[in-house]
């Protein structure tokens, strides 16, 4: 057998099937006119001549009786033959047909499969074939395609690393061949310096590990029911020296009597921290901030509003986003690496909550918010 119809393949077996059908029916017919001609020709002889014509004929009529049984049976063998000669033609004819339409299809997708498997991952199956098929391929190019993303963030996301990594990096091996060639005096000052870039990079391997811990899910939650008005208060207090040291007034708004929220209450802080120091970090002296808890449907929602720089309406949707600064040398400056609020977003939909971020735009402020389930709806 060639390649084509490869013995065990599926155009094999689908010629086979139609072969055996036609087979199984020529046999059955076969069977019957050989087992039901005679009979059928002795009641034609019978309407014929009669019940009892056997007695009152004659050698010749007998003769003539076994002769045309013959030929009956014979023009019905012939009849069988050369249809079955037509079903197999027209057999091989619908198995080409079929396996056109069915193994072809299949044999693309094995290609594109194993195109995929060796690292190409903008490959994609061509949608041909029956309804089903072409549902498969069109499956198949959204499952490539989600491989095809991931393989881009995760290229992505080194590159990001690595350009994080380089300047404190960079600045470290500056300060260190300054200090060994004497430009630099090794002073408090100097290793001040240093340290602060050391912690810089021990904050990013930190929040890289953390990053990946939440985006793997293999972060787990002690949750338990949590009054919102303390988390609120144990991020205010947390903060407001810093708040108080940049003159920035900071406020607390929240509705009276909120039900508990069902939440891992460290992890939650960590949002409301993160948040309120980003409202810190961006709102110049002399500002204004608001942090705040009221009851929505179903959750609770917290928000963190300040009157800082405020945020361009392009860049709202790519907040959370690994890496995503608005401003990459402003930020860069203060030490964010952008990893703040997506570690945020996955904390919060960890929890079943949502978070999302709102500005009126450059100059005018911005407001974060999330969701918590209720404690009562959770359980
Ligand atoms: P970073 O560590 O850089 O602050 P984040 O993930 O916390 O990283 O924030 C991502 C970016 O979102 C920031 O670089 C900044 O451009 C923007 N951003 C976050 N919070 C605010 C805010 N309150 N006002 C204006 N821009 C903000």
């Amino acid at each position: 057998m060639n390649g084509w119809l490869k013995r065990g393949g599926l155009r094999y077996r689908l010629l086979l099937s139609h072969l055996l059908t036609i087979a199984a029916g020529a046999l059955t017919l076969l069977t019957i006119t050989i087992i039901f001609a005679p009979g059928l020709h002795d009641q034609l002889m019978i309407a014929w001549l009669g019940p009892h014509w056997t007695e009152t004929a004659d050698a010749s009529m007998v003769e003539m009786e076994r002769a045309t049984n013959a030929i009956f049976t014979l023009a019905m063998m012939q009849a069988l033959t050369i249809s079955s000669g037509a079903a197999v033609t027209v057999a091989i004819f619908v198995s080409l047909v079929a396996s056109r339409q069915i193994v072809q299809p299949i044999d693309n997708l094995l290609q594109v499969t194993s195109r995929i498997a060796a690292g190409h991952y903008a490959e994609r199956a061509p949608l041909i074939g029956d309804r089903e098929l072409a549902r498969l391929a069109t499956q198949f190019n959204m499952m490539a395609e989600a491989l095809e993303r991931a393989e881009q963030r995760r290229v992505a996301l080194i590159g990001d690393v690595a350009h994080e990594l380089r300047t404190p990096l960079a600045t470290i091996a500056g300060y260190v061949e300054g200090i060994l060639d004497g430009i630099i005096e090794t002073d408090e000052a100097t290793w001040a310096l240093v340290l602060d870039e050391v912690n810089r990079l021990r904050r990013l391997t930190d929040d890289l590990q953390q990053l990946s811990r939440v985006e793997s899910r293999q972060m787990t939650l002690a949750p338990t029911p949590v009054d919102p008005a303390h988390l609120i208060e144990a991020a205010v207090t947390r903060l407001t020296p810093q708040f108080t040291a940049k003159n920035i007034e900071l406020h607390v708004n929240i509705e009276p009597r909120l039900p508990p929220v069902w939440a891992d209450s460290d992890r939650v802080l960590q949002v409301l921290i993160n948040l309120l120091g980003n409202a810190l970090q961006y709102t110049p002296d002399g500002g204004r901030a608001v942090i705040g808890a009221n009851s929505a449907g179903e959750a609770i929602r917290f928000w963190v509003q300040d009157s800082g720089i405020g945020i361009a309406a392009e860049h709202l949707p790519h907040l959370f986003e690994r890496f995503y600064r608005v401003d990459k040398s402003r930020t860069r400056a203060t030490g964010g690496a952008g990893i703040g609020l997506t570690i945020c977003k996955g904390l919060v939909e960890m929890h079943g909550g949502q978070i999302w971020a709102t500005s009126a735009g450059p100059g005018c402020g911005a407001t974060f918010y999330f969701t918590l389930p209720l404690y009562d709806q959770h359980e």
